[in-house]
């Protein structure tokens, strides 16, 4: 099991309390979040800024009601007396508290909806960004942990970015009433007003700390996360109901999950431990701080003569200027705290991506010529070489098949030649121009293409076909199912080229065979009609035969296109025009299919290899030795 190692480098340096930089990481300062958190509110949703303005206004004055009205009602039952005073005190104080109560609800109620929406939005943002980043990064491990990391700023209303926005929101009204606190307080006694700020801050620093403790484990979450995300998939991912019956993955994955649960638990368990240390510190501060200013203002009633109405105005005050004060330090600690997420969501969105080209070229007309020049490759990270010094060329129209055993780099060509990483060395060239030159979208254009990996969408058939252009154009759908021999099939279906592929979305929906699913795949890269077509090995569920049928039919689909076709199995691929056979990174034979086995080399040794072993296997398939060398079928 993987075990979880932390980055000591992201914990914040203790005494960096202001601008949180940590010590090897690009970082944002609180302030700095705060401002981007703003200017993208106000891009997206301007009229919270006005709600803003009110609930600060309402909030700001609320509690004074509270405070100064009970001390004039107070001074005039011990002084005058006036009934008609009295009551008009009353039906104030009752009324501006209920008035005001109504329209800080009110408001309250209309803002939230709409920090949800803004915080949807930079989750969509973050969407783009993992959609559309450098496909390279969605292989590699550290990738995968910083989006998990990323979304942590997102994923709540209450942390993160939306967490910020709202305790900005509070912000505003919690300090005009902490300034009138402070007026109220600092008319009594400026040593008691200083007193009660130094007690508070020492809950604030209390408090930042143990929320700096859990920002530190963050990293460790997220990768714990990542791996009981991963085993909780596929306890309920019934692809693998046979996988688990049979090899009783049951109580493995079963107990994977258990343990990563675990561990998370205990993680937890440590920062509640923390908090409630916190808790504790915090209520033999209150005590002590109360018992102080509460001896005070006794005092003051007894030898100095403060009314009752003040004593009960100061009281109030003082009561309410420490849970005021604490809960600004607490707003600004949580903000602090959260923006140190927001950090690591802006450190995620800032990950630079292969740079484009500034004056991108305009694609080349068909018919494509393709060159591998000098290209070394190896995958980031690693140490070993995929490709070392690689050339060939496949000409205008021609169909190249590339062969070679599991892991002799296949695959990793598609890749390079695709864009998806880029050579260590060496150029690949487009009819004569490096493909770098060309913007990436502009260039994902050029391929048809069907990988390994088959994967539909849950939508309709029409839809996974169609998936490349906005209007399905039904004729055409009609005429590339023809092609792939699915036309008959799916138009038996009782919803046609509408039928939803998969129960997910659709409960009409059909769980088409897995050659099915292969033939509507195929559908979807005639559909395309891009200039470059390429196969690889999308047929692996399937049988030589019915491989080398699929190949062969597609190769007439795409007659005059330049084509490349990628198989571990050679009678595949015999009818391409030249053959590319890899090992070990060194493209080791390159010829035609008659070439390579008069050759009777690697190529000629494989093809043997395996067409005994489709003999053997009672497939009747006869094999002209050297000679014409393509398999016959009875
Ligand atoms: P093939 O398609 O011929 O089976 P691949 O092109 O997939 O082979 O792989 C070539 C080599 O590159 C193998 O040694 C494989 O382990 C390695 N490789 C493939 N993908 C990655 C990756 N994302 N990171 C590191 N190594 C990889």
């Amino acid at each position: 099991m993987a075990k979880y190692e932390l980055n000591k480098n992201r914990k914040i340096e203790s005494n960096d309390m202001e601008g949180q930089n940590l010590s090897d990481k690009k970082t944002y300062s609180t302030w700095e979040n705060i401002k981007y958190i703003i200017s993208h509110s106000w891009k997206y949703d301007k009229s919270i800024f006005g709600l803003f303005c009110i609930f600060t206004i309402l909030t700001g004055v609320f509690p004074f009601i509270g405070i100064l009205f009970p001390k004039y009602i107070l001074d005039e039952l011990t002084g005058s007396q006036d009934k008609n005073r009295l009551i008009l005190l009353l039906v104030s104080f009752f009324f501006s508290s209920a008035v005001i109560g109504y329209f800080v609800t009110f408001i309250k109620n209309s803002y939230l909806p709409k920090m949800i929406d803004i915080r949807f939005q930079f989750i969509h943002m973050l969407s783009i960004k993992c959609m559309t980043t450098d496909y390279k990064n969605t292989e590699e491990p550290s990738f995968l942990n910083s989006v998990e990391t990323a979304f942590r700023a997102l994923q709540s209303n209450t942390n993160g970015l939306e967490g910020i926005l709202h305790k900005l929101f509070s912000l505003g009204g919690n300090i005009i009433v902490l300034i009138g606190y402070m007026l109220i307080i600092g008319k009594l006694n400026i040593f008691i007003l200083l007193y009660l700020i130094a007690n508070v801050s020492l809950v604030y620093y209390f408090t930042f700390s143990v929320k700096k403790y859990e920002y530190n484990q963050a990293d460790e979450l997220s990768d714990i996360d990542r791996h009981s995300k991963y085993s909780y998939d596929l306890m309920y991912n019934f692809a693998y109901g046979k996988d688990m019956r049979i090899y009783s993955l049951t109580d493995w994955i079963g107990n994977l999950f258990q343990k990563f649960k675990k561990q998370r638990f205990d993680i937890e368990k440590k920062i509640k431990y923390k908090y409630f240390g916190v808790g504790v510190r915090e209520v033999i501060l209150l005590l002590i701080r109360e018992g102080i200013v509460y001896a005070y203002l006794i005092y003051l009633v007894l030898n100095k003569g403060l009314s009752i109405g003040s004593f009960t105005m100061y009281f109030a005050a003082i009561a309410s200027f420490a849970s005021a004060m604490k809960v600004i330090m607490d707003d600004m600690a949580h903000i602090r705290a959260q923006s140190l997420y927001v950090s690591d969501f802006r450190v995620f969105m800032d990950r630079k991506e292969e740079k484009e080209p500034a004056h991108p070229r305009r694609l080349p007309e068909g018919p494509y010529e393709i060159e591998f020049k000098n290209v070394t490759f190896r995958y980031p990270g690693s140490e070993k070489y995929v490709y070392k010094d690689i050339s060939f060329h496949i000409k205008p129209g021609q169909k190249l098949a590339i062969v070679g055993h599991n892991g002799a780099g296949k695959t990793t060509f598609v890749k390079l030649l695709c864009r998806m990483y880029e050579p260590e060395s060496g150029e690949i060239l487009l009819n004569g121009i490096n493909i770098q030159e060309f913007s990436k979208r502009d260039y994902y254009t050029l391929f048809s293409a069907v990988f390994q990996e088959i994967k539909t969408l849950a939508f309709s058939v029409a839809e996974n076909i169609a998936v490349s252009e906005g209007a399905i154009k039904e004729d055409k759908v009609l005429q590339c199912l023809d092609k792939a021999d699915m036309k008959k099939k799916v138009l038996e279906q009782k919803n046609g080229i509408y039928t939803g592929m998969q129960k997910i979305l659709d409960d009409e929906g059909v769980e088409f065979s897995g050659g099915e699913t292969q033939r509507i795949i195929l559908a979807r890269a005639l559909y395309k009609d891009a200039g470059i077509v390429i196969l690889d090995e999308p047929t692996a569920a399937l049988d030589a035969i019915a491989e080398r049928s699929i190949y062969e039919k597609f190769n007439e689909m795409v007659e005059g296109k330049t084509s490349i076709f990628i198989s571990h199995r050679l009678a595949s691929t015999s009818f391409c025009d030249v053959i590319a056979m890899f090992e070990e990174g060194q493209l080791i034979e390159y010829g035609t299919h008659e070439e390579l086995l008069a050759k009777n080399e690697k190529y000629a040794e494989m093809f043997q290899v395996q067409a005994q072993y489709y003999k053997e296997d009672e497939v009747a398939v006869t094999v002209d030795k050297v000679t014409g060398g393509q398999l016959q079928y009875d």
